[in-house]
């Protein structure tokens, strides 16, 4: 046996295509295009490259980008105005601060202050709770992008036992919201999990997000189970994953590869979460 692998490059781009299509047919009936605009915060180069990356889908499905750069140095204080001004800029469907910000700047100060109803990559604690209640609410692209690859691939959700294996904002937590909402009975892990191993070999659906490369091997996996390895570490000009692939792919039933796999439904989701945004504030409805 050998598992399916997953291909979030062609996933990504099939939803990138749909989205395009939905922009233009909206645009044709008058409305104007989604606009998404991203703050970015200091000069982390990587985010940089993340921030253009963004802007150059965005420009791609139709969308109008808006990009809002600051020093480093910039207070609490000016970063509030600054999204507090998008809040109620009329052409910002979907907002986004990007992460990491500089370590003077208390990232929960910022997620607090930016409006429910544009919260593009879902930060905003009253949108982390509805999800935790049950409720449609906008949530990170990338956990999205983890949904969405488990169900394009036809992964059965609703029963399953599900390991997530991170609980961080960014990813586990939300991720094991979502896969509970879905009906999956799911269990989060973390540094302090005693028998690591034995808890992921329960799973049906492996999801590792700790940035340890190489560090899921076959014995954490249940022979025919879903792993999707959302870790990213920089190694050698390319990213290597959280999972062994050598000795996983032989007793996983799918596999998501690294690169190739979760990283480019990142920015697919996110797009998304800005046209189903737009599409609300259109309908003047909640979200997604
Ligand atoms: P993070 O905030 O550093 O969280 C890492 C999590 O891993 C923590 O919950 C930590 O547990 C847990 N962990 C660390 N060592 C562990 C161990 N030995 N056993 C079990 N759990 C352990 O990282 P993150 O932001 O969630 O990102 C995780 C990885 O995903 C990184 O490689 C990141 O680059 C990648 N990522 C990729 C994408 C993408 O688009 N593909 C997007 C976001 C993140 P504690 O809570 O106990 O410390």
């Amino acid at each position: 046996m050998s598992a399916i692998i997953i291909d979030g490059k062609a996933v990504a781009a099939r939803l990138r295509e749909g989205i395009a299509r939905d922009v233009a047919a909206m645009t044709a009936q008058g409305s104007r295009a989604p606009g998404l605009a991203v703050v970015l915060c200091g000069d982390n180069a990587a985010s940089a490259i993340y921030v253009r990356n963004k802007g150059r889908a965005a420009e791609k499905v139709g969308f109008r980008f808006q990009l809002q750069t600051c020093e480093a140095d910039t207070s609490t204080a000016d970063l509030l105005r600054l999204v507090a001004g998008l809040n109620t800029d009329e052409a910002v469907d979907g907002l986004l601060v990007q992460l990491p910000l500089p370590s003077h700047v208390d990232p929960d100060v910022i997620a607090d202050a930016i409006a429910p109803d544009k919260d593009a990559d879902g930060f905003n604690p009253a949108n982390f709770g509805r999800l935790a209640e049950g409720r449609a609410a906008p949530a990170g692209a990338t956990p999205l992008g983890c949904m969405e690859l488990l169900r394009s691939y036809d992964v059965p959700i609703s029963g399953s036992r599900a390991v997530v294996v991170g609980r961080s904002l960014l990813v586990g937590r939300p991720l094991a919201l979502l896969l509970t909402n879905a009906d999956a009975t799911v269990t989060m892990c973390h540094s302090r999990t005693r028998d690591l191993p034995g808890v992921c070999r329960e799973a049906d659906i492996l999801v590792t997000a700790t940035g340890r490369p190489g560090a899921i091997d076959a014995g954490y996996v249940k022979p025919g189970a879903c792993v999707i390895d959302v870790g990213t570490t920089p190694r050698d000009g390319t990213v290597v994953g959280d999972v062994d692939r050598e000795s996983v792919e032989p007793v996983a039933g799918w596999l998501t590869p690294v690169p190739g796999g979760v990283g480019p439904m990142t920015i697919a989701m996110l797009l998304r979460n800005t046209l189903s945004l737009a599409t609300a504030r259109r309908r003047s409805t909640v979200v997604v």
